[in-house]
């Protein structure tokens, strides 16, 4: 079952494809509570990726995830690209060296990736905020993990854990980022970047279980 570096970047492609897919949506949403750029935001930074990981040589996981964290720190603006590149560099650093990771070092890689997000950005859950995505899923991991589930399924269950959150955004009153600055009008809107988390795992699923890199 482990994952390969092949597979990590098979995600990170569809990661690229969705976004780009759907950025009309993101900026849509961001619209209403922002300032209308996430969607674009995400596709420029996972282009800028894309460009940066076609020419990267490196054997191990944790160099590609921190290529896409530099560059989404590099190409993206505003909170989304520091965020969203603190995350992809913590994945990178707890991945550093390996070149096969099993289900449980993506859980602790992605832990380190939110007290990344955490850190740097202040937000508690309820917020409005992509961790409102980003915490269930990694909830809905860590007890597939514990359970032994194979990863299809975790990944799967993870999946519709962001989906969820993502969606109990909507009647959330903003209190970090743009959004904030709308106060209770905020509220009744789906979060751009809690979407955008979503389509992370949604991505994961689309690449590894789809055929061709299989998860288990
Ligand atoms: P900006 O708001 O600077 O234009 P984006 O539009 O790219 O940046 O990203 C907005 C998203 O960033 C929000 O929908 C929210 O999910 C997320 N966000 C904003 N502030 C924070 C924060 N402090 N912590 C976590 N996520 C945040
Ligand atoms: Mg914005």
């Amino acid at each position: 079952m482990p994952l390969t570096q092949e597979a990590v970047r098979a995600w990170l492609q569809r990661c690229a494809a969705v976004l780009e897919e759907n950025r009309d949506y993101l900026t849509q949403l961001d619209a209403a509570i922002g300032d209308a750029d996430h969607g674009v935001n995400m596709d420029r930074g996972f282009k800028a990726a894309m460009a940066r990981l076609a020419s990267l040589n490196a054997p191990d996981i944790g160099s590609v995830f921190k290529t896409v964290g530099m560059a989404l720190v590099a190409t993206v603006g505003g909170a989304g690209g520091p965020l969203y590149g603190t995350f992809f560099l913590q994945l990178g650093g707890a991945t550093a060296g390996r070149t096969e990771i099993a289900l449980a070092d993506l859980l602790a890689a992605l832990e380190a990736g939110l007290a990344g997000i955490a850190r740097l950005g202040k937000a508690e859950p309820g917020d409005k905020t992509m961790l409102d995505a980003l915490l269930p899923a990694r909830d809905a991991l860590r007890d597939a993990v514990a359970a032994g589930l194979p990863a299809t399924e975790a990944l799967a269950r993870a999946a519709a854990a962001a989906e969820g959150g993502m969606r109990a955004t909507i009647p959330l009153v903003a209190r970090k980022g743009r959004a904030s600055y709308l106060g209770e009008r905020s509220a009744g809107h789906q979060d751009p970047g809690a979407t955008s988390s979503f389509y992370l795992f949604k991505a994961a699923v689309d690449a590894w279980t789809g055929g061709g890199t299989k998860a288990d």
